[in-house]
């Protein structure tokens, strides 16, 4: 070969090379999986079926990554009687690329959180939790990984306000969270030559977030990160988010979807060319993965001793987020202890209240979180609005409160009273779930 022939050859080939590359990538993704190990009342969801699902999806994509952000502990009693590792035990079976912390993975303190990364068998990756020398909680604030010839950038984020927001400075220790859009703007610099496509894998707020839309945020002010699997929202979103051709997905929560983003990415101008979503529902029609319901029911088959029986009988059906059910929580909580008043944050509820039998279990799912009651005695003039306006007070009175732990050492928290009230709470109570589970079993029929 010529010297100019060569010349030739790379000057003609040398833009198709660049110009032509357009490479496929599918991105499975799932968020806020909460520990719900097994099946709904329905027989959807599970880990074992969303294997079987992630399995499927992987058998037929060329280049697929399963990414997951965050909330994998919290929310059914395996999570709580065994502080989350069980649950990281199954998730290992499940074949994420990586995940991303989120604030529930805090839930039982941050030391635990770091035998949860160190368990896990996928990276977990944090960007924006630090402590003050700059360490990041996991050591891995970002991945790269090459899939069929696309170098794809995952970078990690936790909403900014974490602390002490939705995680009490107890549990986080020595940790502090960066601005979500800031730290995804300086990692997105560090690794933009080493990739051709940025991903963000946020458990953070959007759209149904009051004051705060970090999923915009990123999408709207960071030209670099082409998608963002957003967590935290329980609810799918109905479509894909999308701001100029960058987009970000989330599915339903406790297992219950999968999404499947397909993706084609342009090398030259790292920009995504054509992108799809779908969720998939994880359903009773799908098989469970043997390896996976193995290990699900070697677990909760341990829990079924502790929970599975019958307490009493519920005869007004009490949907999730029906302000009846925590005011009816309240006066279980109140009548235990002899308070006057009992007030809890609406998040302490998790589940609904159906009608019909009520175990043990199922008081285990409504108040998922442990927490010790502790009481008080105040005049009604020095209770914050977060009670009066739900229970009203005569200012001149006096009254014993009962409240959360949680709430009487977070009292500020917008999601607690919102205020500082400088109330103290002196007298430590039984936990809470108990409290409630031992005032069904009296009454027998509630409410
Ligand atoms: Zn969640």
């Amino acid at each position: 070969m010529t010297r100019r022939f060569l010349l030739w050859l790379i000057l003609s080939l040398a833009p198709v090379a660049v110009q032509g590359q357009v490479k496929s990538l599918t991105i499975l993704h799932s968020n806020d999986l909460h520990a719900h190990l097994l099946p709904d009342d329905h027989g959807n969801g599970g880990f074992a079926r969303l294997a079987t699902a992630v399995r499927r999806e992987k058998a037929n994509c060329k280049a697929c990554l399963y990414l997951n952000a965050g909330d994998i502990v919290q929310g059914t009693p395996v999570s709580t009687i065994y502080r989350g590792m069980p649950v990281y035990e199954v998730a290992n079976l499940l074949g994420f690329d990586a995940s991303t912390l989120g604030n529930h993975e805090f839930d039982y303190g941050w030391r635990r959180l770091q035998e949860f990364v160190r368990r896990a068998r996928f990276p977990v990756l944090a960007a924006n939790t630090v402590d003050d020398a700059g360490k990041t909680f996991t050591g891995k604030p970002w991945l790269i990984k090459k899939v069929g010839g696309v170098r794809v950038g995952i970078i990690g984020v936790l909403m900014g306000d974490l602390i002490p927001v939705r995680v009490s400075p107890a549990d986080a220790g020595p940790w502090k969270v960066l601005p979500v859009v800031e730290t995804v703007r300086r990692y997105a610099a560090e690794i933009r030559d080493r990739c051709d496509l940025i991903v963000v894998l946020g458990h953070i707020y959007d759209f149904s977030h009051p004051g705060a839309n970090e999923v915009a945020d990123i999408l709207n002010q960071v030209p670099e990160v082409s998608v963002v699997v957003a967590g935290h929202n329980h609810d799918a979103y109905a479509k894909m988010l999308d701001v100029e051709g960058r987009v970000a997905v989330l599915v339903n929560f406790n297992a219950d979807q999968l999404g499947r983003l397909d993706l084609k990415v342009d090398l030259a101008t790292k920009k995504l060319t054509f992108a799809e979503w779908k969720k998939i529902p994880v359903t009773f029609s799908l098989p469970p993965a043997p390896d996976v319901d193995r290990l699900v029911k070697k677990w909760e088959s341990k829990v079924s001793r502790l929970v599975d029986f019958p307490i009493g009988q519920n005869t007004v059906a009490l949907p999730f987020r029906d302000p009846r059910e925590r005011t009816l929580i309240e006066r279980a909580l109140a009548e235990q202890t002899g308070a006057d008043i009992a007030w809890i944050s609406s998040g302490t509820i998790r589940a609904a209240l159906p009608a019909g039998e009520i175990t043990a279990r199922l008081i285990w799912n409504v108040l998922s979180y442990d927490n010790t009651m502790m009481s008080g005695r105040f005049k009604g003039s020095q209770l914050p609005p977060a009670i009066t306006a739900r229970y009203p007070v005569d200012p001149e009175r006096e009254y014993t409160v009962t409240v959360a732990q949680y709430t009487a050492e977070n009292q500020s928290a917008p999601d607690q009273f919102g205020a500082e009230t400088g109330l103290n709470f002196p007298v430590k109570g039984k936990e809470m779930r108990d409290a409630v589970i031992e005032w069904i079993r009296k009454k027998r029929t509630i409410p």
